[in-house]
C-alpha cells in the first residue's frame, strides 16, 4: 500500500478542465440507469459543468427532471458537454454562466433558471473553491479566503435567499459539503471552515423552511476525482489522493450522485431533512 499511486502527477489553473484530467473522471456517462424518480421536476445546480455537478445532471436528468447548471463563463467547454449528456436523456439543459462571486450575478441565477425551466423544485448548492498549494496557515492570503468563503459561503446565502421565491411545497435543497467538515486538513484551513459552516447552515435552513414542505439537506464527499483536485492541490499529493480512506481509494463523480437524487426525490427521502449524508469512503460524518 506504502507505494502505490492513487493519480499521476498534474497541475492545472483553477477552475479546471476535464478534458485535461489524467484519467477523466467517471460521471455515470456509461452506468447511471434512471428509473423516473425525478419525473417532471425541475433543478438547478451550481457549479454542473464538470465533477460531481456534472454527474448529478447526468443522474438528474435520467431520472427524468429538466436541469439548469451554474459554471463559470471559462468552463464553457466541460458545460457544453454536461448538456449534451442531459440532452442525450431527452431532458432540457439550460446553461448559465456567471461568477457566483458576484452578488447581482449570484442573486439572479434562480430566477433566470426558473423562467427557462417554467419554475424550480430542486436547488443543487454545489460551486465550490478550495486552494490547498500552500505550505502554512501563514501562507493563506486575503484573495484565497475571499474566492474561498465568498463562492462556499455567500453565493450558497444569495443563490438560495433568490431561489425562495420560485421553491414550493415539495421542494428541495441540497448542499455540498464534505468530509472536511469533520476532519479539516491543514492546508485547507479556510476551506473546511466553509463546509462546517454549510452544515450548520443546513440544520439551520432545514428548521425554517420545514414548515413551508422545503426539505434543506447536504451531502459530504470524501476525496473525490474531479478538477477541483488537479487545480488546486500540489501535484504530489494527488499521488496518495484518496489512499487514506477506509475504502483505500479516491471515489468517482458517479459514485455521488445518487446520493443527490436520493435527497431530491419526493418519493424516497419525503421525511428527510436536516441531515447529512457522508460519501466518504468510509471516514465517518459525525
Ligand atoms: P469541480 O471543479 O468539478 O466543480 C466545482 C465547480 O464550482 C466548478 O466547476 C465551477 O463551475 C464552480 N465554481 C467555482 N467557483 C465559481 C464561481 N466563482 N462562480 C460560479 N461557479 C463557480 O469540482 P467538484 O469536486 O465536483 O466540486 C463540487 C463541490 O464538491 C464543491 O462544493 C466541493 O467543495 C465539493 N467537494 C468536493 C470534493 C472532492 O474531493 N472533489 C470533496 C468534498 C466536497
Ligand atoms: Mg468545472
Amino acid at each position: 500500500m506504502a507505494d502505490k499511486t492513487a493519480f499521476p502527477r498534474q497541475q492545472q489553473d483553477p477552475p479546471g478542465w476535464t478534458r485535461q484530467m489524467d484519467p477523466v473522471p467517471d460521471h455515470g456517462e456509461e452506468s447511471y440507469q434512471g428509473s423516473g424518480k425525478l419525473a417532471g421536476r425541475s433543478a438547478l445546480i451550481t457549479g454542473g459543468d464538470s465533477g460531481i455537478g456534472r454527474a448529478v445532471a447526468i443522474a438528474f436528468a435520467r431520472e427524468g427532471a429538466d436541469v439548469a447548471i451554474g459554471y463559470l463563463p471559462e468552463e464553457q467547454e466541460d458545460a457544453d458537454e454536461t448538456a449534451r449528456w442531459v440532452r442525450g436523456a431527452g431532458r432540457t439543459a439550460v446553461l448559465l454562466p456567471g461568477d457566483l462571486t458576484d452578488e447581482d450575478t449570484a442573486r439572479a441565477l434562480p430566477g433566470k433558471a426558473a423562467d427557462e425551466l417554467g419554475g424550480l423544485d430542486i436547488l443543487v448548492n454545489n460551486a465550490g473553491f478550495q486552494m490547498a498549494r500552500r505550505e502554512s496557515f501563514e501562507d493563506v492570503t486575503t484573495d484565497e479566503i475571499d474566492r474561498v468563503l465568498k463562492t462556499n459561503l455567500y453565493a450558497m446565502l444569495w443563490v438560495t435567499q433568490a431561489a425562495l421565491e420560485h421553491l414550493n411545497e415539495g421542494a428541495s435543497i441540497i448542499n455540498n459539503s464534505s468530509i472536511q467538515a469533520y476532519q479539516p486538513s491543514t492546508s485547507l484551513v479556510d476551506y473546511a471552515s466553509t463546509k462546517a459552516a454549510i452544515n450548520n447552515m443546513t440544520v439551520n435552513l432545514a428548521a425554517e423552511l420545514g414548515p413551508r414542505g422545503v426539505r434543506v439537506n447536504a451531502v459530504a464527499p470524501g476525496p473525490i476525482w474531479t478538477p477541483l483536485q488537479p487545480s488546486t492541490q500540489p501535484p504530489h499529493k494527488l499521488e496518495k489522493f484518496g489512499l487514506d480512506t477506509p475504502l483505500g481509494r479516491a471515489g468517482q463523480p458517479a459514485e455521488v450522485a445518487p446520493a443527490f437524487v436520493y435527497l431530491a426525490s419526493p418519493a424516497d427521502s419525503s421525511y428527510v431533512s436536516a441531515t447529512v449524508l457522508g460519501v466518504t469512503g468510509g471516514k465517518p460524518v459525525f
